[in-house]
């Protein structure tokens, strides 16, 4: 362990009583046989430790911690808003910053869902028309399949029967 390394310890770990194990050996080593590093100790002790010894702790009072609490509960309500405000927020800021952005937008969405509903109702006949087609196509079978089993191949109208 050389001089800049041991000077660096004292003004960290050594100062802050965090030094163990084999480093604190080689430091205690090194402090033995380096008056120049006692030197810097003793001066950086003098700089570091003694203006603040015979401090005690000093007890936060209850008011102050309540004040912290109550900052930091009123930051945590303005930073997580209810969906209702964030819907009202974001409501608001459209209409207010871009009206013609947002009136645009809300036309679109109706704009598509009448055109939806619209293409959606159409499939609906088409499908009511094409069940009637083959209703009555389906009638028709029956109709001439039992015009045919009672040996008549007629429809059965007073225009045929007058006619024939
Ligand atoms: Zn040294």
């Amino acid at each position: 362990m050389n001089c800049n390394q041991v000077r660096d310890l004292i003004l960290t770990d050594y100062l802050d009583d965090r030094l163990s194990g084999r480093i604190l050996d080689e430091f205690k080593a090194h402090l033995l046989k380096c008056a120049d590093c006692r030197e810097f100790e003793q001066l950086a002790r003098q700089a570091a430790i003694e203006p603040f010894k015979g401090l005690t702790t000093a007890k936060t009072p209850e008011a102050v911690w309540q004040n912290v609490r109550e900052r930091i509960a009123e930051e945590d309500r303005r930073f997580s808003p209810s969906w209702v405000e964030v819907l009202g927020n974001s409501w608001k800021n459209l209409l207010g910053v871009r009206p013609a952005a947002a009136w645009v937008g809300i036309c679109c969405v109706l704009i598509l869902t009448f055109a939806v509903g619209q293409h959606v109702s159409r499939q609906k006949v088409l499908k009511a028309q094409d069940k009637e087609k083959v209703e009555y196509l389906a009638f028709l079978l029956e109709y001439s399949e039992t015009a045919t089993q009672n040996g008549n191949s007629g429809y059965g109208t007073d225009i045929e029967a007058m006619f024939l």
